[in-house]
């Protein structure tokens, strides 16, 4: 049984768990070592059984717990070097594994390949996540802009935790000073909800039966407005999963991610097969 677990997400923190046969993958520890515990207590997520934390980047709402968590958890810590740089004068006592486009790392049950993305931190990373089932995982979130190689990394996952950071109007008409919305709606930024339903619906494909809408601004968006934005888009574009909303303060309840079907596990399964994609960056 494979469960995704979302302890919350937002701008005051983010934190996921993936569940795999007893074994679990963290990723991102914004949260107070005593808030993820607490969370993770709601959502039935076995701590005991963390094999990897994976980093995305640096900032405070995606490591603020991580040296506390790691004084009671022994896991290596996956992230890229620039991020590790940043992060390890708090970690002395952890283990670095190496993420980054041409790294793949396999920890337990979990392959994790990652890619650069957009943003305004040192090196920061969306993953893949696969797990032998045929699940693959993504995560993206505090992008500025999709590149090439993110919807590379993308292409065939069977779940998405995706960015819906703003509504576009709704940053417009905020009290945010124009540099700070700027730099919101920037490369180096966050992506919209409109931005987020038109990634979605081009990565689409008949395998992808989960999406999770994260990082939502409290003053720049609603939970209604991201899925209202990016629900039509996507349904247009053929995805007939679940779609849902991560939340700030509560935690989902862990969501089933289903083993695809053979037949439809990607619509590129040829694409294992063929030569390497050459990405023009
Ligand atoms: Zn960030
Ligand atoms: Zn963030």
């Amino acid at each position: 049984m494979t469960r995704l677990h979302v302890l919350g997400s937002g701008s005051k923190g983010n934190a996921f768990a993936l569940e795999h046969q007893g074994e679990v993958l963290l990723i991102d520890v914004g949260f107070s070592a005593k808030e993820i515990r607490r969370r993770a207590q709601v959502t039935g997520l076995p701590l005991d059984a963390v094999v990897g934390i994976a980093l995305t980047h640096e900032h405070g709402d995606h490591t603020g717990g991580v040296r506390v968590l790691t004084k009671h958890i022994e896991a290596p810590i996956i992230t890229s070097p620039g991020t590790w740089h940043k992060v390890k004068d708090r970690l002395p006592h952890c283990h670095h594994r190496p993420a980054g486009l041409a790294s793949m790392v396999e920890v337990g049950p979990f392959v994790i390949e990652s890619c650069l993305i957009s943003h305004d931190a040192l090196e920061p990373l969306a993953f893949a996540i696969r797990l032998p089932d045929g699940i693959m995982l993504g995560l993206a979130y505090d992008v500025g802009r999709p590149t090439a190689a993110m919807r590379y990394l993308l292409r065939d996952a069977t779940a998405l935790v995706i960015e819906a950071n703003h509504d576009d109007v709704l940053l417009r008409m905020s009290d945010y000073p124009a540099t700070v919305r700027q730099r919101i709606a920037g490369s180096a930024g966050h992506l919209s909800n409109r931005a987020t339903a038109e990634l979605v619906a081009e990565l689409w494909h008949p395998a992808l039966a989960t999406v999770v809408l994260a990082h939502l601004s409290e003053s720049c968006n609603t939970p209604g407005q991201a899925r209202g934005t990016v629900e039509p888009v996507i349904r247009a574009a053929g995805f007939s999963g679940t779609l849902h909303v991560a939340l700030q303060d509560i935690p989902l309840d862990p969501i089933p991610l289903a083993t695809p079907h053979p037949a439809r596990k990607t619509r590129r399964s040829d694409a294992r097969t063929s030569p390497p994609l050459v990405l023009d960056l």
